[in-house]
């Protein structure tokens, strides 16, 4: 197989935004960044602690409480967030290229995503004009209306599986609210944040209002949890981590937005027109390696096409081509870390010990443009029992596990039978019961006779312990919002009351 050896170039140390300047860590600490397919070292970054988010974390406050932002419009704000769009445009070559380097995903993906941050951006961008309370006249002689402000400094913490796409929902709808932020980027994944710093002052966004600081979630993170100067914090990742930062959030009882995990059932009737349930199925766990909190890594399929529809998935799995995302036509890269390889080639050998039947990898690729990288194989698990652990733990890699079904009824119970909540999928061409089903599950993103397509325009979360809240779409604007009542009393006469 021919490989793209990864371009040589000098490597690139990068800065962090702070109060709109482009500095380095207190103490100048710097972390090695490297690329997951090839071992190479691409860049260093600032390695910063307590010390520098609490630094961060005063910028965006006097940003928000006494600099310029409180007084710009929102249609400053919206053509401000129209430039960080075409700034990413611009760039988005680059900036795809560049995420494909440090995250290990397919080029193809991660220029949808870089075409997706800019569009994000777009979006609030418009939307930052459409934000409107309401009023109410009554009784005659008063008036009051609401008023929406922006919640204040937000902490914003990201996870490593969509870099850019994540900044850019997370920082575009708080800006647009009018809020400041400090965003932490994953330690693994940080470089298209970084590369946003030169472009959000290129923007023009006054000192602090936007500041990005890469270092740890232990010391960075949890200083933008637990600072008693954040109003919100606003998570991405996994469930563990999110509940610790749920309950850092308690001592003052900051606002807190949570997008978490989830292991997502996809679900095929007999009836589903076939080729597309095998595409689909095999795009819903494998895209982006698994690394995928909507993941459909729980396929759900009527016991009448079960076995068929595995083997024409066993026949097509082979043009799922491994390799550095860079390589024309690869189609799935590395996992991001050893740590993370090791978490999930830990789940092959649960399910294997479990008695689920291994169809499908369940090991390392061989071949030499392997070797220094996080690879794994994609792997299904056959015949699993709705109780085994790959059944009902998320995984965050390419395994997914395969569990027949007698009829409708079965189906959406073995589908809600999870503690997470997030995306859920059906393939059917009876339309109504598609409907009727998706109606009847337990998950805040669902699709029909598709898998994974989103939109920024409409609202992204889940159910249970997939989180809290909702972003994108109006729901992502309102979430960096409070809701202000204005009373106003028209009678000038006074009140009389004693
Ligand atoms: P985490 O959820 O731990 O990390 C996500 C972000 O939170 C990172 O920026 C991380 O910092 C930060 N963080 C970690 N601990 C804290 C803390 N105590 N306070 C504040 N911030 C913190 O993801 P992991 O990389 O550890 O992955 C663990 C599992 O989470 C995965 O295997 C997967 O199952 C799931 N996951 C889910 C994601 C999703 O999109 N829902 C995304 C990523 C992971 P840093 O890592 O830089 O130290």
């Amino acid at each position: 197989m021919k490989t793209l050896a990864p371009k040589k170039t000098a490597v690139k140390t990068y800065a962090m935004l702070v109060d709109g300047k482009l500095v380095q860590a207190e103490g100048g600490a710097l972390r090695d960044i490297t690329d997951p397919a090839s071992g190479e070292l691409l860049a260093r970054v600032p390695e910063s602690g307590r010390a520098d988010a609490k630094k961060a974390v005063a910028a965006a406050r006097r940003a928000f409480d006494s600099g310029p932002w409180r007084k710009t419009t929102a249609q400053d704000r919206g053509r401000l967030l129209f430039k960080v769009a075409e700034g990413i445009r611009a760039r988005a070559k680059s900036l795809a290229e560049l995420e494909v380097r440090n995250m290990g995903k397919p080029l193809a993906e991660a220029e949808y995503d870089a075409a997706d941050a800019a569009a994000c951006f777009e979006f609030y961008g418009g939307l930052a004009t459409k934000v409107h309370g309401e009023t109410m006249s009554v009784p005659a002689n008063s008036m009051s209306f609401v008023l929406r402000e922006p919640v204040g400094v937000c902490g914003q913490i990201i996870p490593w599986n969509y870099p850019l796409l994540m900044a850019a929902w997370k920082l575009a709808p708080a800006l647009a609210a009018g809020c400041t932020v400090v965003l932490k980027p994953s330690e693994l994944t940080p470089l298209t944040a970084l590369e946003l710093c030169p472009i959000l002052l290129e923007a023009g966004f006054p000192d602090g209002v936007v500041n990005v600081v890469t270092g740890p979630g232990a010391g960075v993170g949890e200083e933008l949890a637990e600072s008693p100067l954040v109003d919100k914090v606003a998570f991405t990742g996994g469930t563990v981590t999110g509940r610790r930062i749920a309950q850092a959030a308690t001592g003052n009882l900051k606002k807190v937005t949570l997008e978490l995990g989830g292991k997502n059932p996809n679900i095929v009737f007999a009836d589903a027109d076939f080729e597309a349930a095998v595409d689909g199925a095999l795009f819903a766990a494998f895209a982006n390696q698994g690394e995928v909190c909507s993941a459909g890594s729980r396929l759900l399929v009527e016991k009448k096409v079960h076995k068929e529809l595995v083997a024409a998935m066993l026949k097509k799995a082979p043009r799922i081509k491994l390799g550095h995302g860079l390589t024309p036509g690869v189609k799935m890269g590395p996992l991001v870390s050893s740590a993370h390889r090791d978490k999930v080639e830990g789940y092959i050998k649960v399910g294997k010990e479990e008695g689920a039947k291994l169809v499908l990898g369940g090991g390392r690729p061989k071949g030499a443009e392997f070797d220094k990288g996080w690879f794994v194989e994609p792997t299904i698990f056959d015949h699993v029992k709705p109780s085994m652990r790959v059944a009902r733990e998320e995984i965050f890699g390419p395994v997914l596990s395969v569990i027949p079904f007698a009829d409708e009824a079965e189906a959406v119970r073995l589908a809600n039978d999870t503690e997470y909540g997030l995306a859920a999928g059906v393939w059917t061409t009876n339309v109504t019961k598609g409907v009727r089903v998706l109606r009847e599950l337990r998950a805040g993103i669902t699709w029909l006779n598709t898998y994974h397509p989103t939109f920024n325009e409409m609202p992204w979360g889940g159910y249970k312990q997939s989180g809290y809240g909702r972003e994108l779409g109006l729901y992502g604007i309102q979430a960096y919002l409070e809701t202000k009542q204005v009373n106003i009393n028209l009678d000038e006469a006074p009140l009389g009351w004693y």
